[in-house]
């Protein structure tokens, strides 16, 4: 009797181990596909045993999830959330989505630890350079129309209460165009996290969050590119299996003038274009929300305060800054587990 036991619970052993090879040897299917939103390019990658998923369905469900965060935050879109804010000239408070109180809580928190570098009030002065929803200007706006718009702005003058938004200035513009396409990133990851995919990368326009890695245990990979505008070249290649990554440059998006190069970051300290050498900088931290604003913030601060800004905060960055005969980088601690071992 006793030795049947034993045998049944072998046998049952036995076809345990079968089930695991057979659900082992079914590889994961891979699904991939991409799409527009918020004036760039976005793409998903991901990796599931379920057969119920196809590309079609995860994409359909995507692109309502993206239209919905444009219909809060896009500037570009007269009749978004947003819009209808900044069109709304008063200090009354006015009720917003959670999506928005979200995004500009986080906003207003790292404009306070970084003071001010990060501002979504800039939305007056990004539009006098000619980087918002409108054309650009032809010349450099004057000393006048810069103090006009700088009266405008300032996160200081912007509040959150009771899921309540209120501006102190009537005539405020909130631009989310540094942070709208991190929060993107954001909600698709989270969308897939319900359909209990645990596998993904999503991208938008350069900033991405991971998760899971890939199967056989590999991490993603992914370029950091050569801050040039004539190609697109690598920089640096980066691996990790869960985070985000966000990186902000003015080697793409500018305009020349008198052989001057305007960049779309404004330093709201100065309301000036940012001039300095920091070319590009790359923040990997847990959401791509908070990857986005740190990147932009940096950006602003130029190299030497960005770098004490990454080490006091132990965040991990990566800086690609201009010098006499090319660039060079500053890589912080907490980024360098990021780098490939080749490199
Ligand atoms: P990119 O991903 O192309 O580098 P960013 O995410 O850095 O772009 O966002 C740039 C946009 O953010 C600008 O076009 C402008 O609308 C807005 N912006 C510019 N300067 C600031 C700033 N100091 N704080 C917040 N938003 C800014
Ligand atoms: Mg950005």
């Amino acid at each position: 009797m006793k030795l049947l036991k034993l045998s049944i619970a072998k046998s049952w052993l036995a076809l345990l181990g079968l089930a695991f090879l057979v659900s082992c040897s079914d590889a994961p299917k891979k699904i991939a596909f991409s799409g527009s939103t918020m004036g760039t390019t976005y793409s998903v990658t991901l990796f599931t045993k379920d057969p119920r998923y196809n590309e079609s369905e995860i994409k359909r469900k995507v692109d309502i999830v993206l239209e919905r965060v444009n219909a809060q935050m896009s500037t570009y879109d007269p009749d978004s959330e947003l819009s209808k804010f900044n069109q709304f000239e008063s200090t009354e408070p006015v009720v917003i989505s959670r999506d928005l109180e979200r995004v500009i809580k986080r906003a207003l928190e790292i404009a306070e630890q970084t003071d001010g570098a990060l501002d979504v009030t800039v939305g007056p002065l990004v539009n006098l350079w000619g980087f918002g929803p409108k054309a650009k200007p032809n010349n450099q706006p004057s000393g006048s129309e810069l103090e006009a718009a700088q009266q405008r702005t300032g996160y200081e003058k912007l509040r959150v209460k009771n899921h309540q938004l209120i501006k102190d200035v009537p005539n405020m513009y909130i631009d989310l165009s540094t942070i709208a396409k991190g929060y993107g990133v954001d909600r698709v990851a989270h969308l897939l996290d319900q359909l209990k995919i645990q596998q993904y990368l999503v991208e938008i326009g350069g900033e991405v969050i991971a998760k899971g890695g890939k199967p056989n245990e590999l991490p993603w990979r992914l370029a950091v590119e050569r801050p040039v505008s004539t190609e697109r070249a690598v920089q640096r290649v980066v691996e990790f299996k869960d985070g985000a990554l966000a990186t902000s440059g003015d080697y793409r998006n500018f305009f020349e003038e008198n052989g001057r190069r305007y960049s779309h970051i404004i330093d709201p300290a100065t309301g000036f274009p940012i001039t300095h050498n920091l070319v590009s900088a790359s923040v990997y931290t847990e959401d791509t929300m908070s990857a986005d604003a740190y990147a932009t913030a940096l950006l602003v601060m130029g190299t030497d305060k960005a770098r004490s800004f990454a080490q006091k905060h132990n965040l991990a960055v990566m800086l690609i800054y201009k010098t006499e005969d090319g660039f060079d980088e500053y890589i912080s601690d907490a980024f360098k587990p990021l780098l490939t071992e080749q490199e």
